[in-house]
Protein backbone atom coordinates (compact mmCIF):
# COMPACT_ATOMS: atom_id res chain seq x y z
CA UNK A 1 0.00 0.00 0.00
CA UNK A 2 1.30 3.50 -0.59
CA UNK A 3 2.68 5.24 2.01
CA UNK A 4 1.52 8.22 1.43
CA UNK A 5 -2.07 9.65 1.15
CA UNK A 6 -1.05 13.10 -0.68
CA UNK A 7 1.68 14.88 -1.90
CA UNK A 8 3.06 18.08 0.09
CA UNK A 9 2.55 20.62 -3.02
CA UNK A 10 -1.02 19.91 -3.69
CA UNK A 11 -2.46 20.19 -0.26
CA UNK A 12 -5.37 23.41 -0.11
CA UNK A 13 -7.75 24.69 2.16
CA UNK A 14 -9.90 22.21 0.75
CA UNK A 15 -8.10 19.92 2.79
CA UNK A 16 -8.94 21.23 6.17
CA UNK A 17 -10.27 18.59 9.03
CA UNK A 18 -8.64 15.89 6.91
CA UNK A 19 -6.33 13.52 8.29
CA UNK A 20 -3.19 13.15 5.98
CA UNK A 21 -0.23 11.05 5.36
CA UNK A 22 2.66 13.13 3.23
CA UNK A 23 6.26 12.05 2.68
CA UNK A 24 9.44 13.65 1.79
CA UNK A 25 12.65 15.51 2.39
CA UNK A 26 12.88 18.04 5.39
CA UNK A 27 13.45 21.50 3.09
CA UNK A 28 13.85 23.63 7.26
CA UNK A 29 13.55 23.23 10.32
CA UNK A 30 12.02 26.13 12.76
CA UNK A 31 11.86 26.48 16.77
CA UNK A 32 8.09 27.09 17.54
CA UNK A 33 7.30 27.60 20.95
CA UNK A 34 9.12 25.49 23.78
CA UNK A 35 7.37 22.28 22.51
CA UNK A 36 6.86 22.41 19.06
CA UNK A 37 8.88 22.99 15.47
CA UNK A 38 7.95 23.76 12.55
CA UNK A 39 8.91 21.73 9.86
CA UNK A 40 8.66 21.99 6.12
CA UNK A 41 8.57 19.09 4.15
CA UNK A 42 9.09 18.53 0.37
CA UNK A 43 8.61 16.21 -2.13
CA UNK A 44 8.24 16.77 -6.16
CA UNK A 45 5.04 19.06 -6.28
CA UNK A 46 6.35 21.59 -3.47
CA UNK A 47 6.20 22.45 -0.22
CA UNK A 48 4.16 21.78 2.96
CA UNK A 49 4.73 23.20 6.79
CA UNK A 50 4.31 20.47 9.31
CA UNK A 51 3.78 21.43 13.20
CA UNK A 52 5.67 18.80 14.67
CA UNK A 53 6.92 18.03 18.49
CA UNK A 54 10.48 18.67 19.80
CA UNK A 55 10.47 15.26 20.77
CA UNK A 56 11.96 14.47 17.29
CA UNK A 57 15.49 14.75 15.99
CA UNK A 58 14.71 15.70 12.54
CA UNK A 59 17.30 17.72 11.01
CA UNK A 60 17.56 19.11 6.87
CA UNK A 61 17.07 16.28 4.19
CA UNK A 62 16.28 13.76 6.65
CA UNK A 63 13.53 11.34 4.73
CA UNK A 64 9.76 11.64 6.95
CA UNK A 65 6.61 10.57 6.83
CA UNK A 66 4.43 13.13 8.66
CA UNK A 67 0.57 11.94 9.41
CA UNK A 68 -1.84 14.80 11.08
CA UNK A 69 -4.86 16.83 9.96
CA UNK A 70 -4.66 19.95 7.88
CA UNK A 71 -5.53 22.83 9.62
CA UNK A 72 -6.16 26.81 8.70
CA UNK A 73 -2.81 28.52 9.89
CA UNK A 74 -3.25 31.25 12.27
CA UNK A 75 -3.28 34.65 10.50
CA UNK A 76 -0.27 35.80 11.00
CA UNK A 77 1.94 32.61 10.14
CA UNK A 78 -0.19 32.92 6.68
CA UNK A 79 2.66 32.56 3.70
CA UNK A 80 1.60 34.48 0.07
CA UNK A 81 4.30 33.26 -1.34
CA UNK A 82 4.08 29.10 -1.11
CA UNK A 83 0.93 27.72 -2.27
CA UNK A 84 0.25 25.70 0.48
CA UNK A 85 1.20 28.88 2.39
CA UNK A 86 -2.52 29.04 3.95
CA UNK A 87 -2.87 25.60 5.96
CA UNK A 88 -0.29 23.34 8.03
CA UNK A 89 -0.48 19.58 9.10
CA UNK A 90 -1.24 20.35 12.57
CA UNK A 91 -0.24 17.56 15.37
CA UNK A 92 2.01 16.02 13.38
CA UNK A 93 3.45 12.20 13.86
CA UNK A 94 6.92 11.87 12.73
CA UNK A 95 8.29 8.56 11.28
CA UNK A 96 11.94 8.77 10.28
CA UNK A 97 12.50 7.04 7.19
CA UNK A 98 16.11 7.75 6.14
CA UNK A 99 18.75 10.21 8.26
CA UNK A 100 21.04 12.49 6.28
CA UNK A 101 24.38 13.69 6.70
CA UNK A 102 24.68 17.70 6.83
CA UNK A 103 24.86 18.70 2.65
CA UNK A 104 27.71 19.90 1.30
CA UNK A 105 25.77 22.99 0.05
CA UNK A 106 22.41 24.46 0.46
CA UNK A 107 18.86 23.28 -1.49
CA UNK A 108 16.85 25.62 -1.41
CA UNK A 109 16.89 28.91 -2.75
CA UNK A 110 19.46 30.28 -5.48
CA UNK A 111 23.29 30.04 -3.63
CA UNK A 112 25.93 30.13 -6.09
CA UNK A 113 27.66 26.85 -5.51
CA UNK A 114 30.61 25.46 -7.36
CA UNK A 115 29.60 23.45 -10.72
CA UNK A 116 31.91 20.67 -10.23
CA UNK A 117 30.45 20.20 -6.36
CA UNK A 118 27.08 20.42 -7.91
CA UNK A 119 27.97 17.50 -10.22
CA UNK A 120 29.50 15.77 -7.70
CA UNK A 121 26.53 15.75 -5.77
CA UNK A 122 24.31 15.50 -8.38
CA UNK A 123 21.16 13.38 -6.66
CA UNK A 124 21.00 16.39 -4.02
CA UNK A 125 21.35 19.27 -6.72
CA UNK A 126 18.31 17.49 -8.27
CA UNK A 127 16.32 17.94 -5.59
CA UNK A 128 16.40 21.83 -5.86
CA UNK A 129 13.78 23.60 -7.37
CA UNK A 130 15.92 24.92 -10.63
CA UNK A 131 16.65 21.20 -11.69
CA UNK A 132 13.31 19.73 -10.67
CA UNK A 133 11.68 22.27 -13.07
CA UNK A 134 14.34 21.93 -15.62
CA UNK A 135 14.40 18.29 -16.34
CA UNK A 136 10.34 18.39 -15.95
CA UNK A 137 10.35 20.45 -18.97
CA UNK A 138 12.72 18.36 -20.90
CA UNK A 139 10.78 15.61 -20.33
CA UNK A 140 7.90 17.66 -21.48
CA UNK A 141 9.66 18.97 -24.27
CA UNK A 142 10.55 15.42 -25.18
CA UNK A 143 6.71 14.41 -25.17
CA UNK A 144 5.17 16.99 -27.61
CA UNK A 145 7.59 16.28 -30.17
CA UNK A 146 6.75 12.73 -29.95
CA UNK A 147 3.34 14.00 -30.69
CA UNK A 148 3.85 16.11 -32.72
CA UNK A 149 6.14 13.49 -34.82
CA UNK A 150 3.60 10.62 -34.27
CA UNK A 151 0.82 12.98 -35.66
CA UNK A 152 2.65 13.42 -38.72
CA UNK A 153 2.94 9.94 -39.45
CA UNK A 154 6.25 9.74 -38.04
CA UNK A 155 7.79 6.09 -37.32
CA UNK A 156 10.19 5.80 -34.26
CA UNK A 157 13.13 3.71 -35.38
CA UNK A 158 16.08 3.29 -33.00
CA UNK A 159 19.64 3.21 -34.64
CA UNK A 160 22.55 1.26 -33.08
CA UNK A 161 25.15 2.68 -30.91
CA UNK A 162 28.36 0.34 -32.09
CA UNK A 163 28.44 1.43 -35.92
CA UNK A 164 31.53 2.41 -38.04
CA UNK A 165 31.90 5.69 -38.27
CA UNK A 166 29.45 8.66 -39.25
CA UNK A 167 31.36 11.88 -40.66
CA UNK A 168 29.82 15.19 -38.60
CA UNK A 169 33.13 17.24 -38.50
CA UNK A 170 33.99 16.23 -35.17
CA UNK A 171 35.83 13.40 -33.49
CA UNK A 172 34.91 9.64 -33.28
CA UNK A 173 34.53 8.14 -29.42
CA UNK A 174 35.58 4.77 -30.47
CA UNK A 175 35.01 1.62 -28.39
CA UNK A 176 36.98 -1.59 -28.89
CA UNK A 177 35.90 -4.86 -30.53
CA UNK A 178 37.33 -8.40 -27.96
CA UNK A 179 35.66 -10.29 -30.62
CA UNK A 180 37.69 -8.73 -33.36
CA UNK A 181 40.62 -7.89 -31.53
CA UNK A 182 42.23 -4.77 -33.35
CA UNK A 183 39.42 -3.45 -34.51
CA UNK A 184 36.57 -0.60 -33.27
CA UNK A 185 33.25 0.78 -33.28
CA UNK A 186 32.87 4.30 -33.21
CA UNK A 187 30.15 5.77 -31.17
CA UNK A 188 27.38 7.70 -33.90
CA UNK A 189 28.23 11.37 -34.51
CA UNK A 190 24.31 11.33 -35.58
CA UNK A 191 22.72 8.46 -37.00
CA UNK A 192 23.04 9.93 -40.43
CA UNK A 193 23.74 6.97 -42.55
CA UNK A 194 20.92 5.13 -41.26
CA UNK A 195 18.15 7.14 -41.51
CA UNK A 196 18.99 7.18 -45.19
CA UNK A 197 19.40 3.60 -45.31
CA UNK A 198 15.80 4.29 -43.76
CA UNK A 199 14.53 5.79 -46.57
CA UNK A 200 15.91 3.50 -49.49
CA UNK A 201 13.88 0.81 -46.96
CA UNK A 202 10.48 2.02 -47.70
CA UNK A 203 10.33 4.19 -44.22
CA UNK A 204 9.24 7.47 -45.77
CA UNK A 205 9.13 8.94 -42.72
CA UNK A 206 11.30 8.06 -39.75
CA UNK A 207 12.68 10.03 -36.10
CA UNK A 208 14.23 9.02 -33.68
CA UNK A 209 15.10 11.23 -30.16
CA UNK A 210 18.45 10.20 -30.57
CA UNK A 211 21.72 10.28 -28.34
CA UNK A 212 24.81 11.50 -30.72
CA UNK A 213 28.88 11.22 -29.44
CA UNK A 214 31.30 13.59 -30.74
CA UNK A 215 34.26 14.18 -29.16
CA UNK A 216 34.82 18.13 -29.50
CA UNK A 217 35.90 20.41 -26.77
CA UNK A 218 33.21 21.41 -24.64
CA UNK A 219 31.03 25.03 -24.09
CA UNK A 220 28.26 26.47 -22.92
CA UNK A 221 25.86 24.69 -25.58
CA UNK A 222 28.13 21.70 -25.97
CA UNK A 223 28.43 18.17 -24.19
CA UNK A 224 30.34 15.40 -25.58
CA UNK A 225 26.99 13.27 -25.85
CA UNK A 226 23.76 15.11 -26.71
CA UNK A 227 19.98 13.93 -27.82
CA UNK A 228 18.55 15.35 -30.84
CA UNK A 229 15.09 15.08 -32.66
CA UNK A 230 16.46 13.43 -36.09
CA UNK A 231 13.79 12.79 -38.80
CA UNK A 232 13.71 12.19 -42.72
CA UNK A 233 11.56 11.40 -44.79
CA UNK A 234 11.06 10.47 -48.53
CA UNK A 235 9.87 12.30 -51.88
CA UNK A 236 10.13 15.49 -50.40
CA UNK A 237 11.54 18.87 -50.67
CA UNK A 238 13.34 21.62 -48.06
CA UNK A 239 9.96 23.12 -47.24
CA UNK A 240 8.29 20.06 -46.23
CA UNK A 241 11.21 19.07 -43.92
CA UNK A 242 10.98 22.67 -42.60
CA UNK A 243 7.21 22.62 -42.29
CA UNK A 244 7.42 19.26 -40.16
CA UNK A 245 10.33 20.44 -38.28
CA UNK A 246 8.36 23.86 -37.14
CA UNK A 247 5.67 22.15 -36.00
CA UNK A 248 7.59 19.86 -33.23
CA UNK A 249 9.21 23.08 -32.19
CA UNK A 250 6.13 24.70 -31.98
CA UNK A 251 4.76 22.48 -30.17
CA UNK A 252 7.51 22.17 -28.11
CA UNK A 253 7.62 25.69 -26.95
CA UNK A 254 3.87 25.61 -26.27
CA UNK A 255 4.69 22.39 -23.73
CA UNK A 256 6.52 24.92 -21.93
CA UNK A 257 5.57 28.58 -22.56
CA UNK A 258 1.82 28.16 -22.98
CA UNK A 259 1.77 29.28 -26.85
CA UNK A 260 3.11 28.20 -30.15
CA UNK A 261 5.64 30.29 -31.55
CA UNK A 262 4.52 32.38 -35.04
CA UNK A 263 5.05 31.13 -38.25
CA UNK A 264 9.12 30.99 -38.20
CA UNK A 265 10.44 33.33 -40.88
CA UNK A 266 13.46 32.07 -43.14
CA UNK A 267 16.20 33.96 -44.81
CA UNK A 268 18.92 32.53 -47.06
CA UNK A 269 23.10 32.32 -45.67
CA UNK A 270 24.23 35.22 -47.92
CA UNK A 271 21.26 37.81 -45.96
CA UNK A 272 21.99 36.34 -42.72
CA UNK A 273 25.60 37.37 -43.19
CA UNK A 274 24.92 40.71 -44.87
CA UNK A 275 22.86 41.49 -41.93
CA UNK A 276 24.22 40.32 -39.09
CA UNK A 277 27.44 38.77 -39.67
CA UNK A 278 26.46 35.56 -38.77
CA UNK A 279 24.56 32.32 -40.03
CA UNK A 280 23.17 31.42 -36.67
CA UNK A 281 21.89 35.50 -36.40
CA UNK A 282 20.22 36.33 -32.94
CA UNK A 283 16.92 38.39 -34.40
CA UNK A 284 15.93 39.54 -30.67
CA UNK A 285 17.75 42.82 -31.41
CA UNK A 286 18.29 45.23 -34.40
CA UNK A 287 22.00 46.79 -34.91
CA UNK A 288 21.84 45.30 -38.26
CA UNK A 289 25.06 45.41 -40.80
CA UNK A 290 24.83 48.00 -43.59
CA UNK A 291 26.89 48.04 -46.34
CA UNK A 292 28.94 51.34 -46.40
CA UNK A 293 31.29 50.01 -49.38
CA UNK A 294 30.14 52.60 -52.11
CA UNK A 295 30.09 55.77 -49.77
CA UNK A 296 33.75 55.03 -50.31
CA UNK A 297 34.39 54.06 -53.79
CA UNK A 298 36.48 56.78 -54.72
CA UNK A 299 38.44 57.65 -50.78
CA UNK A 300 41.37 58.65 -50.31
CA UNK A 301 41.48 57.10 -46.93
CA UNK A 302 44.14 54.29 -47.54
CA UNK A 303 42.72 52.07 -44.61
CA UNK A 304 38.73 51.86 -46.90
CA UNK A 305 40.47 50.84 -49.84
CA UNK A 306 39.19 47.55 -49.29
CA UNK A 307 36.63 45.18 -51.26
CA UNK A 308 34.09 45.73 -48.55
CA UNK A 309 32.94 48.28 -45.71
CA UNK A 310 30.31 47.44 -43.08
CA UNK A 311 29.10 49.66 -40.70
CA UNK A 312 26.51 49.47 -37.40
CA UNK A 313 25.03 52.01 -35.57
CA UNK A 314 24.01 52.50 -32.16
CA UNK A 315 21.51 54.83 -31.72
CA UNK A 316 22.50 57.37 -28.80
CA UNK A 317 25.68 55.43 -27.97
CA UNK A 318 28.22 58.30 -28.49
CA UNK A 319 28.12 58.87 -24.90
CA UNK A 320 30.66 55.59 -24.62
CA UNK A 321 34.13 56.73 -23.38
CA UNK A 322 37.91 56.35 -24.90
CA UNK A 323 38.48 53.72 -22.78
CA UNK A 324 35.62 51.55 -23.38
CA UNK A 325 35.89 52.19 -27.29
CA UNK A 326 39.97 50.95 -27.28
CA UNK A 327 38.57 47.65 -25.68
CA UNK A 328 36.17 47.34 -28.53
CA UNK A 329 39.04 47.80 -30.89
CA UNK A 330 41.05 45.24 -29.11
CA UNK A 331 38.23 42.99 -29.65
CA UNK A 332 38.48 43.73 -32.87
CA UNK A 333 41.54 42.53 -33.53
CA UNK A 334 41.33 39.75 -31.60
CA UNK A 335 38.36 38.43 -33.92
CA UNK A 336 40.74 39.49 -37.12
CA UNK A 337 39.85 42.72 -38.05
CA UNK A 338 43.18 45.22 -38.72
CA UNK A 339 41.22 48.17 -36.60
CA UNK A 340 37.49 49.28 -35.72
CA UNK A 341 36.78 52.57 -37.08
CA UNK A 342 34.05 54.75 -34.93
CA UNK A 343 32.54 57.72 -35.65
CA UNK A 344 30.23 59.81 -33.04
CA UNK A 345 27.95 62.06 -34.40
CA UNK A 346 27.09 65.26 -33.09
CA UNK A 347 24.79 67.68 -33.16
CA UNK A 348 23.58 69.38 -36.80
CA UNK A 349 25.68 66.02 -38.33
CA UNK A 350 29.05 67.22 -36.59
CA UNK A 351 31.55 63.77 -36.44
CA UNK A 352 34.11 62.91 -33.82
CA UNK A 353 36.66 60.31 -34.54
CA UNK A 354 40.28 59.53 -34.71
CA UNK A 355 39.92 59.32 -38.76
CA UNK A 356 37.27 61.76 -39.36
CA UNK A 357 40.07 64.09 -41.43
CA UNK A 358 40.50 61.48 -43.70
CA UNK A 359 36.99 61.55 -44.92
CA UNK A 360 35.33 64.00 -47.06
CA UNK A 361 32.43 65.93 -46.37
CA UNK A 362 30.27 64.51 -49.02
CA UNK A 363 31.98 60.44 -47.70
CA UNK A 364 30.59 61.39 -43.90
CA UNK A 365 27.43 63.02 -45.40
CA UNK A 366 26.51 59.78 -47.17
CA UNK A 367 27.95 57.44 -44.24
CA UNK A 368 25.54 59.14 -42.31
CA UNK A 369 22.53 59.02 -44.37
CA UNK A 370 22.99 55.49 -44.83
CA UNK A 371 23.11 54.24 -41.54
CA UNK A 372 20.66 56.86 -40.55
CA UNK A 373 22.75 58.16 -37.78
CA UNK A 374 21.83 61.49 -35.73
CA UNK A 375 22.82 63.17 -33.09
CA UNK A 376 23.79 61.27 -30.29
CA UNK A 377 24.55 57.79 -32.17
CA UNK A 378 27.89 56.51 -32.63
CA UNK A 379 29.11 54.59 -36.00
CA UNK A 380 31.26 51.52 -35.88
CA UNK A 381 32.98 50.51 -39.25
CA UNK A 382 35.00 48.00 -40.25
CA UNK A 383 36.88 47.99 -43.92
CA UNK A 384 38.09 44.45 -45.22
CA UNK A 385 37.49 41.48 -47.43
CA UNK A 386 33.67 40.37 -47.54
CA UNK A 387 34.13 37.33 -44.89
CA UNK A 388 36.11 39.15 -42.29
CA UNK A 389 34.30 42.17 -42.75
CA UNK A 390 30.74 40.41 -41.67
CA UNK A 391 32.55 38.26 -39.26
CA UNK A 392 34.14 40.77 -37.44
CA UNK A 393 31.18 43.15 -37.05
CA UNK A 394 28.72 40.57 -36.62
CA UNK A 395 30.87 39.51 -33.19
CA UNK A 396 30.87 43.58 -32.57
CA UNK A 397 27.02 43.41 -32.45
CA UNK A 398 26.56 40.76 -30.44
CA UNK A 399 28.94 42.32 -27.70
CA UNK A 400 27.00 45.64 -28.00
CA UNK A 401 23.39 44.34 -28.31
CA UNK A 402 22.88 40.64 -27.10
CA UNK A 403 20.30 40.63 -24.25
CA UNK A 404 20.81 37.96 -21.38
CA UNK A 405 19.03 34.15 -22.06
CA UNK A 406 15.77 34.99 -20.62
CA UNK A 407 15.29 38.48 -22.30
CA UNK A 408 13.51 39.58 -25.73
CA UNK A 409 11.09 36.51 -26.46
CA UNK A 410 11.72 33.46 -28.63
CA UNK A 411 13.40 34.28 -32.30
CA UNK A 412 13.61 31.25 -34.08
CA UNK A 413 14.79 31.31 -37.47
CA UNK A 414 15.48 29.37 -40.72
CA UNK A 415 18.60 29.99 -42.53
CA UNK A 416 18.80 28.55 -45.89
CA UNK A 417 20.71 28.17 -48.71
CA UNK A 418 23.71 27.64 -47.17
CA UNK A 419 26.92 26.82 -49.21
CA UNK A 420 27.69 23.72 -49.93
CA UNK A 421 31.58 24.20 -48.84
CA UNK A 422 32.76 26.66 -46.62
CA UNK A 423 36.40 26.78 -47.01
CA UNK A 424 39.49 25.08 -49.24
CA UNK A 425 41.67 23.32 -47.46
CA UNK A 426 45.68 23.42 -47.31
CA UNK A 427 45.44 20.53 -49.27
CA UNK A 428 43.04 22.41 -51.93
CA UNK A 429 40.13 20.28 -51.14
CA UNK A 430 36.49 21.67 -50.17
CA UNK A 431 35.60 21.81 -46.54
CA UNK A 432 31.59 20.79 -46.70
CA UNK A 433 29.79 23.36 -44.97
CA UNK A 434 27.22 20.39 -43.64
CA UNK A 435 27.90 17.00 -44.20
CA UNK A 436 29.37 15.16 -47.51
CA UNK A 437 25.57 13.93 -48.60
CA UNK A 438 23.75 17.12 -49.06
CA UNK A 439 22.33 17.90 -52.14
CA UNK A 440 23.70 20.65 -54.25
CA UNK A 441 21.66 23.34 -55.45
CA UNK A 442 20.05 22.17 -58.89
CA UNK A 443 21.48 25.53 -60.58
CA UNK A 444 24.78 25.30 -58.67
CA UNK A 445 25.44 21.29 -60.25
CA UNK A 446 27.10 22.98 -63.29
CA UNK A 447 29.88 24.98 -61.55
CA UNK A 448 31.02 21.74 -59.54
CA UNK A 449 31.99 20.32 -63.45
CA UNK A 450 34.51 23.59 -64.00
CA UNK A 451 35.78 22.93 -60.35
CA UNK A 452 38.75 21.19 -61.59
CA UNK A 453 39.75 24.32 -64.00
CA UNK A 454 38.91 26.86 -60.76
CA UNK A 455 38.87 25.26 -57.85
CA UNK A 456 37.54 28.77 -56.30
CA UNK A 457 34.25 28.52 -58.08
CA UNK A 458 33.01 25.84 -55.17
CA UNK A 459 32.84 28.53 -52.76
CA UNK A 460 29.77 30.09 -54.92
CA UNK A 461 28.24 26.27 -55.09
CA UNK A 462 24.54 26.66 -53.11
CA UNK A 463 23.80 23.51 -50.95
CA UNK A 464 20.04 22.56 -49.98
CA UNK A 465 20.79 22.82 -46.42
CA UNK A 466 19.02 24.80 -44.10
CA UNK A 467 19.40 25.61 -39.89
CA UNK A 468 17.16 26.30 -37.48
CA UNK A 469 18.43 29.08 -35.08
CA UNK A 470 16.98 30.20 -32.15
CA UNK A 471 18.19 33.78 -30.05
CA UNK A 472 21.68 33.02 -31.80
CA UNK A 473 22.15 29.47 -31.25
CA UNK A 474 22.13 26.76 -34.06
CA UNK A 475 19.29 24.65 -33.05
CA UNK A 476 19.95 22.20 -35.61
CA UNK A 477 20.59 21.57 -39.07
CA UNK A 478 19.89 19.45 -42.35
CA UNK A 479 19.67 19.24 -45.93
CA UNK A 480 18.06 17.67 -49.03
CA UNK A 481 20.49 14.56 -49.53
CA UNK A 482 22.38 13.04 -52.50
CA UNK A 483 20.32 9.70 -53.77
CA UNK A 484 22.85 9.31 -56.81
CA UNK A 485 25.55 7.57 -56.59
CA UNK A 486 26.81 9.42 -59.75
CA UNK A 487 26.47 12.68 -57.72
CA UNK A 488 27.52 11.07 -54.66
CA UNK A 489 30.57 9.88 -55.82
CA UNK A 490 31.36 13.40 -57.78
CA UNK A 491 31.18 14.90 -54.38
CA UNK A 492 33.55 12.29 -52.79
CA UNK A 493 36.15 12.83 -55.47
CA UNK A 494 35.77 17.09 -54.69
CA UNK A 495 36.12 16.03 -51.18
CA UNK A 496 39.30 14.29 -51.84
CA UNK A 497 37.68 11.03 -50.55
CA UNK A 498 38.98 9.18 -53.53
CA UNK A 499 37.13 6.02 -54.81
CA UNK A 500 38.81 2.81 -53.01
CA UNK A 501 38.05 5.34 -49.30
CA UNK A 502 34.29 6.21 -50.19
CA UNK A 503 33.67 2.35 -50.90
CA UNK A 504 35.55 1.50 -47.64
CA UNK A 505 33.62 4.28 -45.57
CA UNK A 506 30.64 4.27 -47.40
CA UNK A 507 30.29 1.18 -49.39
CA UNK A 508 27.13 0.33 -47.93
CA UNK A 509 25.05 3.33 -48.77
CA UNK A 510 26.43 3.87 -52.02
CA UNK A 511 25.17 -0.40 -53.01
CA UNK A 512 21.90 0.84 -51.36
CA UNK A 513 21.63 3.51 -53.70
CA UNK A 514 22.25 0.74 -56.33
CA UNK A 515 18.53 -0.70 -55.54
CA UNK A 516 16.01 2.37 -56.03
CA UNK A 517 17.00 5.76 -53.29
CA UNK A 518 14.29 7.46 -53.01
CA UNK A 519 14.89 11.45 -53.24
CA UNK A 520 14.86 12.40 -49.09
CA UNK A 521 15.25 15.16 -46.95
CA UNK A 522 15.83 15.31 -43.45
CA UNK A 523 17.13 17.29 -40.05
CA UNK A 524 18.22 17.12 -36.46
CA UNK A 525 18.00 19.62 -33.93
CA UNK A 526 19.18 19.56 -30.35
CA UNK A 527 16.75 18.72 -27.52
CA UNK A 528 19.58 20.19 -24.63
CA UNK A 529 19.41 23.42 -26.57
CA UNK A 530 15.93 23.65 -27.35
CA UNK A 531 15.05 23.07 -23.33
CA UNK A 532 17.94 25.63 -22.09
CA UNK A 533 16.31 28.64 -23.93
CA UNK A 534 13.14 27.46 -23.53
CA UNK A 535 13.41 27.21 -19.45
CA UNK A 536 16.25 30.27 -20.11
CA UNK A 537 19.29 28.39 -18.94
CA UNK A 538 22.74 30.12 -20.37
CA UNK A 539 24.12 26.42 -20.18
CA UNK A 540 22.67 23.20 -21.42
CA UNK A 541 24.12 21.40 -18.63
CA UNK A 542 21.62 22.78 -16.16
CA UNK A 543 19.05 20.44 -18.15
CA UNK A 544 20.98 17.65 -18.62
CA UNK A 545 20.06 15.30 -15.74
CA UNK A 546 24.04 14.00 -15.39
CA UNK A 547 26.64 15.63 -17.55
CA UNK A 548 30.31 16.25 -17.99
CA UNK A 549 32.26 19.12 -16.19
CA UNK A 550 34.13 21.34 -18.57
CA UNK A 551 37.03 19.39 -18.75
CA UNK A 552 35.13 16.14 -19.92
CA UNK A 553 35.10 14.42 -17.12
CA UNK A 554 32.29 12.88 -14.66
CA UNK A 555 33.04 14.04 -11.03
CA UNK A 556 29.77 12.28 -9.97
CA UNK A 557 31.25 8.85 -11.18
CA UNK A 558 34.78 10.08 -12.18
CA UNK A 559 34.43 8.38 -15.50
CA UNK A 560 36.83 8.52 -17.71
CA UNK A 561 38.90 5.71 -15.44
CA UNK A 562 41.62 3.20 -16.09
CA UNK A 563 40.47 -0.32 -16.71
CA UNK A 564 42.38 -3.22 -15.32
CA UNK A 565 45.31 -5.17 -17.40
CA UNK A 566 42.48 -8.01 -17.64
CA UNK A 567 40.47 -5.90 -19.41
CA UNK A 568 42.92 -4.42 -21.80
CA UNK A 569 44.20 -8.28 -22.66
CA UNK A 570 40.56 -9.20 -23.46
CA UNK A 571 40.25 -6.57 -25.95
CA UNK A 572 44.41 -6.64 -27.29
CA UNK A 573 45.12 -3.71 -26.31
CA UNK A 574 48.61 -2.44 -25.21
CA UNK A 575 48.77 1.31 -23.57
CA UNK A 576 51.49 3.23 -24.29
CA UNK A 577 53.10 5.88 -21.87
CA UNK A 578 51.46 8.94 -21.75
CA UNK A 579 53.05 11.23 -24.16
CA UNK A 580 54.74 14.08 -22.39
N1 LIG B 1 22.99 14.43 -39.38
C1 LIG B 1 22.88 15.85 -39.20
C2 LIG B 1 23.38 16.25 -37.83
O1 LIG B 1 23.38 15.44 -36.92
C3 LIG B 1 21.48 16.33 -39.33
C4 LIG B 1 20.89 16.09 -40.68
O2 LIG B 1 21.50 16.44 -41.69
O3 LIG B 1 19.78 15.52 -40.70
O4 LIG B 1 23.74 17.40 -37.63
Amino acid sequence: MAMRTDYCGRLSSDDIGRTVTVCGWVSKRREHGEHLAFVDLRDRTGIVQCVVDHAHDIRSEYVLAVTGTVRERPPETVNDELATGAIEIGEATVEILSQADPTPFQLSGRVEVDETIRIRHRYLDLRTDRMQRNLRSRALVNSAIRRAMDAQEFVEIETPMLIASTPEGARDFVVPSRLNPGSFYALPQSPQLFKQLCMVGGIDRYYQIARCMRDEDLRADRQFEFSQLDMEMSFVDGPDVRSVVSQAVGEATEAITGQKPKDIPEISWREAMNRYGSDKPDTRFGLELVDVTDVFSETDFNAFKAPCIKGIKVESGSDIGRNQLDQLTDKAKTWGAKGLVWIKVGASGEVTSPVAKFMSETEIGDLLEKLNAVDGDICYLIADDWKRAVHVLGLLRLELGKPPVNEGGLHFLWVIDFPLFEDIDDAGNPVPAHHPFTMPHPDDLELLETADKDPSVLLDVRSQAYDLVLNGWELGSGSVRIHRRDIQQQIFDLLGINEDESQKKFGFLMDAFRYGAPPHAGFAFGIDRLVALLVGEENIREVIAFPKSQSGTDPLTEAPTPIDAKQLDELGLRLLPPVN
